[in-house]
């Protein structure tokens, strides 16, 4: 049978099956544990002869599978764990496949946090952790690595990571290829028909894509997602059910939103490069690892600056400014001032992250509408 789109994926993946009166909506089940007949099942589950998912909330829970179900089938990969929010989901990918001696090397273009985990908390395990410029991960790879990490497009300059070069140099280094795929989302990219062994998603983001839930979903083979899930029983690092069931409502919509939103940056992208107060705009080229849009992540920076940024924000009525991205609003982040705030200035101007950058999430309102929102504040810059 042809492979179905993913439209089709999203809103049919993920259902509870065999009941004979299936409800059209998920059900959400909050229950943190199962009850059992006697003693001999008791034993059977605890030794992990019944599945996770009905026995202890932390070890799974019934809608957790649910959704796990979904955005494996979205990846295209055997397997998927959820967990409670990104985060989570990077330590308990690293803490489970990263070991003492390992060498991991990650692009240096990452989301704060994991960029903060893999430099401060992961080499307390032995394994030694370097970063690289993004257009020199595969080289580093070829040298030897045992894990790589990389995110398929880069914040906050929206760069897209050349996959198929660091999944060749991956299999070559029998090196496992980790990717975060937060910005891209299946929809858009799909990692592990590039080579990536383990695919995740801050589903804070676009997956939930309505800023009601926190969660985190790693997507892999059977055996990796298993080992994950052993780590994340004893982390305590399990989606909430309800977190799992907005996300699941989210998905649904997910092809959708995401269409919609990617059009609208191209919008917006067209008009800020014409803008003369618009030093530079930060927008993928077509590139092979996105189909068939390129994203609703855009950044652009200003000639003025840290004050003109600020006015720009100040002045904006429809587009806010929100530690997050991916929602049903469109939104501003600015980098020097949250994710790359940390840094100190010297580190910030090698990356790129300058005092004038503003990052889009682009939303759902019409085109139109944020065009004469960004157009009228930025007359105040
Ligand atoms: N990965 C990316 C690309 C992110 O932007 C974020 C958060 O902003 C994370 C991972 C971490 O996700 P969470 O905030 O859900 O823990």
């Amino acid at each position: 049978m042809k492979a179905r789109g993913q439209a089709t994926v999203a809103t049919h993946a993920g259902r509870p099956s065999g009941g004979e009166a299936e409800p059209l909506a998920v059900p959400l089940q909050l229950s943190t544990a199962y009850a059992f007949p006697e003693l001999e099942s008791l034993l059977e589950a605890s030794k992990g002869k019944k599945t996770p998912w009905t026995f202890y909330r932390r070890y799974g829970h019934p809608t957790g599978r649910l959704l796990e179900e979904a955005v494996a089938a979205l990846e295209g990969t055997e397997e998927a764990l959820a967990c409670g929010s990104g985060m989570s989901a990077v330590a308990t990918i690293l803490l489970a496949l990263a070991k003492k001696g390992d060498r991991v090397v990650a692009s240096r273009d990452l989301y704060g946090g994991t960029h903060a985990f893999l430099r401060d908390v992961l080499p307390r395990t032995g394994a030694l952790v370097s970063f690289t410029p993004l257009e020199g991960l595969a080289d580093e790879v070829r040298r030897g690595a045992n894990l790589a990490l990389v995110e398929t497009v880069s914040n906050p300059l929206i760069r897209v990571a050349d996959l198929a070069a660091i999944g060749k140099a991956c299999e070559r280094a029998g090196a496992l290829m980790v990717v975060d795929n937060t910005f891209a989302t299946p929809v858009l990219c799909r990692p592990a028909r590039w080579g990536a062994s383990v695919v995740f998603h801050s589903a804070t983001k676009f997956l939930n894509g309505h800023g009601d839930a926190m969660g985190g979903v790693v997507c892999g083979p059977g055996d990796l997602i298993a080992r994950m899930r052993s780590l994340g029983i004893v982390l305590g690092t399990a989606m909430a059910p309800l977190d799992a069931w907005l996300t699941l409502r989210g998905l649904r919509t997910l092809p959708l939103r995401v269409e919609r939103s990617c059009r609208t940056a191209e919008v917006l992208v067209k008009f800020l490069s014409r803008h003369p107060k618009v030093t530079r705009v930060h927008y993928p080229k077509a590139a092979r690892v996105l189909s068939p849009w390129r994203g609703a992540m855009l950044s652009f920076e200003l000639e003025g600056g840290l004050r003109a940024a600020d006015r720009v924000v100040r002045a904006s009525k429809l587009i806010r400014l929100v530690p997050s991205l991916g929602d049903v609003t469109t939104t501003y982040s600015h980098p020097a001032r949250s994710s790359h705030a940390a840094l100190s200035p010297e580190e910030r101007q090698a990356l790129g992250v300058t005092d004038g950058l503003l990052r889009i999430s682009t939303g759902l309102e019409d085109a139109e509408d944020l065009q004469e929102d960004l157009s009228q504040a930025l007359s105040k810059a």
